[in-house]
């Protein structure tokens, strides 16, 4: 397999050549095509396997696809992860592999300052990355309106359930349309987090690696 025959657009195709990927890692192979075609995913794989590349690619795709307006104070699309250093990892990584379609991205976490992260949001974004503590923040303040989501992802579920986030996920999954869809990656699949994947996810794709 490579990039051009799983269907990815031409300008990601570019980046991803820019980029040096030359081939799909497993997770890639197998998770893009079930992304592309609209369903829900869960993906066991750890740091390190390509994972960050396995859902946004596909991501990127629709939103090149479908062509809309970022919904002001909001995103259409949003990845939770548990850190503040994988959720700038993650936005730097989409950055690169979207610099040809010309897409609005913020990153949002906590223990520094609210207000540039404010402005970013209050224009709206096509992609946020965001820890799940300081995006609630935002939320309840009203400065981050989470209705128009398309899709989400949760990056290292397991780790957010560990770092006690899971009560701030559930409540800014609440507030999303049931019609988003979701991608849930976790190195771990114990029953706890097969139980919160079974929750948050429609008749899910499942991919391991
Ligand atoms: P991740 O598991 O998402 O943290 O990715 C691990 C590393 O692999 C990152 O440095 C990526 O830039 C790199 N990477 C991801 N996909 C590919 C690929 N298909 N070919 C070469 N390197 C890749």
């Amino acid at each position: 397999t490579d990039f051009a025959s799983l269907g990815l657009a031409e300008p990601i195709l570019r980046a991803l050549t820019q980029e040096g990927y030359t081939t799909p890692t497993p997770i890639q192979a197998q998770a893009i095509p079930h992304v592309l075609a609209g369903r829900d995913l869960l993906g066991i794989a750890q740091t390190g396997t390509g994972k960050t590349a396995a859902f946004a690619l596909p991501i990127l795709h629709h939103l090149a696809d479908r062509k809309a307006p970022a919904p002001r104070g909001g995103c259409r699309v949003l990845i939770l992860s548990p850190t503040r250093e994988l959720a700038s990892q993650i936005h730097d990584n989409v950055k690169a592999y979207g610099r040809f379609l010309g897409l609005t991205t913020a990153v949002v976490f906590g223990g520094v300052g609210a207000r540039p992260q404010i402005q970013a949001l209050s224009r709206g974004v096509d992609i946020l990355v965001a820890t799940p503590g300081r995006l609630q923040d935002h939320v309840q303040s009203g400065y981050a309106k989470l209705q128009g989501v398309e899709v989400l992802v949760l990056d290292e579920a397991d780790q957010m359930l560990d770092r006690g986030f899971w009560p701030a996920v559930k409540r800014l999954s609440s507030v999303m349309s049931k019609n988003r869809q979701t991608l849930f990656f976790s190195a771990t699949m114990p029953t706890e987090i097969a139980k919160l994947a079974g929750e948050m996810l429609k008749d899910p794709a499942k991919v391991s690696v």
